[in-house]
Parts: structure tokens; C-alpha cells; sequence
């Protein structure tokens, strides 16, 4: 595809489903040879976009530098088309709590595209050849690619530096990457992972050798309460597409998946509460220059106005989490029962190669349907994508099924480091099932 060619398909796909933040405009900027083209979410920085992260309040907030992850893909030969949409600061499974639209699903425009990272599942599943970089919190990657049906990696913590990311929960954030197949991932993952100075929790690491494979699974009995049938259906299904390809299932009680959801929600919103402090109207986007405001006033008035209600509701929530009096009672106690997770885990991985579930109980809700769910219902959607980002495990979402003509997906979660045995397994299903893209196109 010539660059005019790429710039018009980008245009009209973005009319059409909405998932940039913002893109490249001038056809020019399309040309230039390169060797593949890539997306960021929008709480990334580089230096040719505005950086939002889905926010009012970083609205004209233009980074003077790349995130580590896009340098290197820049390096790679890789051309940054834009910023895809995303839930203010990543809170949010539905794309709904942007301040910069809502991205609509490329299988069927009345639903969701998943989120937080919606607009780069939208991408991924709607742009040929094309890499979109998410990032997960507590799913962000998963979910959209579940809802879009595409494929979606997240690395261990501490493979991908998290240099140039606006922070969510500092502890669980992970870059990732999805792609409408595996092989994309398979060979840029390589490229933007490995150490680097500037983020002191990125780690040195094993190589990552696309080698391994997944030779036997457990599926724990938690992860099939509360699944809608089609999901149930459709996930058996796909367990036995998979013991035909000779994988060994094994059915396992993983109770202690159960306090995975309500942890989560305490620890990453105690994180956020502390890393939204920074928007305070004085140091990035809108900036005050005059006021006569005291500081207080002049921060409460800001943040009233430019933050959505989803990151009000996590501030408070975080903030009282971590108060002193209850700290013990809510925020160390989801320490403990994150060790419990990665324990959980642990003990699974001495008998099986990989865990597997579905990746969300539904596929792709309408946006009417999400208007109508109360905070709780939302964070419900995502008891199965918050356990491995938990416990900081590689895991990978493979499209395994339509239900309806809608894309479902399903969850392998490996052991630290082991990101390779998932590419196996995925190029490996990738031969015995084969994936749809959604008919609009781009
Ligand atoms: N839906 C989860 C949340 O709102 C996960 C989002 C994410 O991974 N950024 O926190």
C-alpha cells in the first residue's frame, strides 16, 4: 500500500469507528518508506501528538519526547499513524469514559470497542498489517481484544519500559501489544522490550525466544461462574478445538481467584489516587497562568471541572483505601491477597504450562447496555483479565469463537518471563482456527 493509499484508509476508518485520539492528517506525512505503521494509546507520549490519556484536563499537553516503547518501534522502521482513544487515564472496560468520543466496534458500530485501550483494538482489528501499542492495568489489553476480536499480548511486568506512560497504577501498568495475528506481535515484542535506564522497574530480563510451547492447560472452576451462555458455549468449544491440537486440560479449584476483582480495585485505585495529584491545573495542558485563587481552591475548581466521573470516584475511592485508620483493613489487606494470587498461579504452573479461561463473560456490549450498568457491574466484567495483571503474569488473548458474528476470546496465562510459549500456542491455533475480520473493513 502507497502512503496516499494508507493516509485514505486511515481517514475513512477513523469516520467510520472513531478510535484516534488523533492521526496523522496530511497524506504527506504517510510517505517516507517505512517498514510498517503502529498506533499508541493516548496516555503515551511522543513528541508529535498531544498526550490526553482520554482527559479534559491534559487537553494541548504536547510531550517534548517519546515513550521508550515508540522510540524503539520508530528505530525499527515503524511510522506512528496516532493516538488511539481510550477511558481517561485507563479507568474504564467499555471505552465509554473518554473525554475525546467513544470508539465504536468495528463488528457492529451500535456496541463497544472494550477498553481501556478500545481505540487500539479498533485499530488492530480494522487496519491490515497494522501493530497497535495498549496497555494494561487490570485488562486493558485483553478486553478490547476480546470485544474486537484480535489477538492481544501483555508482557510480564517489567519486560516493556513504562518510560513516556502516564501512570495509572504504577505497580500493575504493563505496554503491550495487539495486532490482527500473532506474528506481529511475535516480531515486535522483541523490539520494544529489554531494560532501560529510564524506568528503574523495567528489568534485565531472559531473551525472549519464541520457542516453547503450551503442552497442557488448567482451567480454573472460578473463571466459568457468571459467564453468559454463548461465552460458556463457545468456550468449550474452543477447549476441545485445543485437546484436538493435543493439549492436556485439566479442571482446577483456584478459590483464591475470587478476592482477585475486589483487591485490585483497591490497589490500582490507591495508586491512581496519588498519581492524578500531579493535575492540578499548574504544571501540564490547561495551565492557570493568573489567579487569585489559593491553592486549594485553585486545584479543587480545576479538577472539578476537567476530570470525568469515573477518575473522581477512583480518587475518592483510592484515597480512602489508603486513609490512615483503614490503610490496614483495605489497602495492606490487598497486598496480602495479591501474594495469594501469584500463589495461586505458582502452584499451578508446577503441574500445567499455562492457565486458560475466557477472557470476558460477554462479548461486545451495545452502548446502551453500558450506559445502563451501575460502577459495580463494570468492575464485575473484569474478573477474569485482573488475576494475571495481578500477579504481574504474561498472558495472551487469542480470538477462539463468534457468537452471533460477534468476536469472544480466551485467556492463556503463563509463568514469569514465558511470554514465547503463548506466540507458540497462538501460531499454533492460529493454523487450526481461523479468524474473521469485521466485514465494514477499513
Ligand atoms: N477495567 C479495569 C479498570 O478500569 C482495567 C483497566 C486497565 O487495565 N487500564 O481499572
Amino acid at each position: 500500500m502507497t502512503g496516499k493509499d494508507l493516509a485514505t484508509t486511515v481517514r475513512l476508518a477513523d469516520e467510520r469507528y472513531r478510535m484516534f485520539a488523533e492521526k496523522l492528517e496530511d497524506p504527506l506525512a504517510y510517505e517516507g518508506g517505512h517498514s510498517f505503521h503502529f498506533s499508541a494509546k493516548d496516555n503515551l507520549c511522543s513528541v508529535e501528538f498531544q498526550a490526553r490519556a482520554g482527559s479534559r484536563i491534559l487537553e494541548g499537553y504536547n510531550p517534548p519526547f517519546d515513550a521508550t516503547a515508540i522510540k524503539r518501534l520508530k528505530e525499527a522502521g515503524g511510522l506512528l499513524i496516532g493516538k488511539t482513544n481510550m477511558d481517561e487515564f485507563g479507568f474504564g472496560s467499555f471505552g465509554t469514559n473518554s473525554d475525546i468520543g467513544v470508539p465504536l466496534n468495528p463488528f457492529d458500530t451500535t456496541r463497544c470497542c472494550g477498553g481501556s485501550s478500545g481505540g487500539a483494538g479498533a485499530a488492530a482489528s480494522v487496519l491490515d498489517g497494522h501493530l497497535s501499542i495498549g496497555v494494561s492495568t487490570g485488562g486493558s489489553i485483553s478486553c478490547p481484544a476480546s470485544f474486537c476480536g484480535v489477538v492481544g499480548l501483555v508482557p510480564t511486568y517489567g519486560r516493556v519500559s513504562r518510560w513516556g506512560l502516564i501512570d495509572y497504577g504504577n505497580s500493575l501498568d504493563k505496554i503491550g501489544l495487539l495486532a490482527s495475528s500473532s506474528d506481529m506481535i511475535a516480531r515486535y515484542l522483541p523490539v520494544i522490550s529489554g531494560p532501560d535506564a529510564l524506568d528503574p522497574t523495567s528489568q534485565v530480563q531472559p531473551p525472549l525466544s519464541i520457542e516453547g510451547d503450551v503442552g497442557s492447560v488448567a482451567i480454573p472452576e472460578e473463571a466459568l461462574a457468571g459467564l453468559s451462555d454463548g461465552v460458556r458455549k463457545a468456550f468449550e468449544e474452543a477447549v476441545g478445538r485445543l485437546e484436538g491440537m493435543g493439549v492436556e486440560v485439566r479442571r482446577v479449584a483456584m478459590p483464591e481467584l475470587r478476592f482477585a476483582l475486589p483487591a485490585y480495585y483497591i490497589l490500582a485505585t490507591a495508586e491512581a489516587s496519588t498519581n492524578l495529584a500531579r493535575y492540578c491545573g499548574m504544571r501540564y495542558g490547561d495551565i492557570v497562568e493568573e489567579t487569585d485563587l489559593g491553592f486549594n481552591e485553585l486545584f479543587s475548581q480545576v479538577r472539578s471541572k476537567d476530570l470525568g466521573n469515573e477518575a473522581k470516584r477512583r480518587i475518592l475511592l483510592g484515597t480512602f483505601c489508603r486513609m490512615v485508620g483503614l490503610r490496614d483493613r483495605y489497602y495492606i489487606k490487598a497486598l496480602q491477597v495479591r501474594k495469594l494470587v501469584i500463589q495461586a498461579y505458582e502452584r499451578q504452573f508446577r503441574e500445567v504450562d499455562a492457565v486458560l479461561t475466557p477472557t470476558m463473560p460477554f462479548v461486545a456490549p451495545r452502548l446502551d447496555e453500558v450506559e445502563k450498568m451501575s460502577a459495580l457491574e463494570a468492575y464485575h466484567a473484569d474478573f477474569l483479565t485482573v488475576p494475571p495483571n495481578l500477579a504481574g503474569l504474561p498472558h495472551i488473548s487469542l480470538p477462539c469463537a463468534y457468537i452471533d458474528g460477534l468476536p469472544a476470546g480466551m485467556q492463556l496465562v503463563a509463568p514469569h518471563w514465558e511470554e514465547g510459549r503463548l506466540l507458540s500456542l497462538a501460531a499454533r491455533w492460529e493454523r487450526e482456527f481461523q479468524y474473521r475480520r469485521p466485514e465494514g473493513g477499513a
